[in-house]
């Protein structure tokens, strides 16, 4: 059976029943398949965290269908990992606590944890800091760590929501490469959330452009560009194009509509 996530015809409405809901999300219809990146980018405030927390199981769908290896999502799981904007590490845990936490609390033998957590820190070149507290750690690190602890139940998909929109550019050039590295390593399929186009085509397989709330899937564009990309070759540019020219009229309907709500 292929591993994948598929969402059909997927509304979502806040407050639905008390008469005055918000209809967040509107006939959302996405596949990712096994082993894919997917990104997702749309103006803000357009559905692109309730889509994902949908998908963690955080949230239920007002309406519609999310399988996941072709069984409905029904709650939160360790089948999927998430990783939030910013990093959600245990202040009183080391790093090496903090990766270990999934498999500890699943009752997995320690020594079978330890070795999980030395080889996720080997991935995320944190060896090094296993002793160390999330903060004598920088911003980039941090975000190393959620990764690895993301990946410590070994998930069928990661969630990733914004991780690297609070770092610095540099930072987060650098974890970007990571992140390709990471993933051509463990072959999880990722899910990404960015308000970033440049970042959705430098990682991405397929960027799913939203339209302004109700969140809807306006277009899905490929780049099809060969990695490690190069951000001034005329694909690169041209694709870019391509997402920018879809989004252009969202963001403008977004602002209208914030505008018409204060
Ligand atoms: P994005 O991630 O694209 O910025 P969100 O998914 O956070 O968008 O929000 C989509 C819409 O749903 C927004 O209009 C937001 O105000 C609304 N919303 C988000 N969470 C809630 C909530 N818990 N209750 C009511 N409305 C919400």
């Amino acid at each position: 059976m292929s591993m994948e996530l598929v969402a059909r015809d997927v509304w979502l409405e806040y407050g639905a029943g008390r008469g005055t809901g918000t209809v967040a999300l509107e006939a959302i219809d996405l596949t990712v398949r096994e082993g894919e990146f997917v990104t997702i980018v749309g103006p803000s405030g357009c559905g692109k965290s309730s889509f994902l927390n949908l998908v963690a199981g955080f949230l239920v769908p007002t309406r519609g269908t999310l399988l996941l290896d072709g069984a409905p999502i029904r709650g939160p799981g360790a089948d999927r990992g998430f990783v939030f904007q910013e990093h959600a590490l245990f202040p009183w845990m080391t790093v090496e606590r903090n990766v270990g936490y999934g498999p500890r609390t699943n009752g997995q033998p320690k020594a079978e944890v330890d070795r999980r957590v030395a080889e996720l820190l080997e991935l995320v070149g944190l060896t090094r800091f296993a002793k160390a507290w999330p903060k004598q750690l920088s911003g980039g690190m941090k975000q190393r760590v959620a990764i690895a602890r993301a990946l410590a139940n070994r998930p069928k998909m990661l969630l990733m929501d914004e991780p690297f929109a609070a770092l610095d550019a540099q930072t987060r050039r650098f974890l970007q490469d990571e992140l390709l590295r990471i993933w051509s390593r463990t072959g999880t399929t990722i899910l990404f959330i960015t308000h970033s186009i440049d970042e959705s085509v430098l990682l991405s397989d397929r960027i799913a452009v939203m339209t302004a709330r109700p969140g809807r899937i306006k277009e899905i564009i490929e780049p099809g560009l060969p990695r490690p990309r190069d951000e001034n070759g005329t694909a690169f540019v041209e694709t870019r194009r391509r997402v920018a020219a879809a989004l252009q009229s969202e963001v403008a309907a977004s602002l209208s509509q914030q505008e018409a709500a204060e």
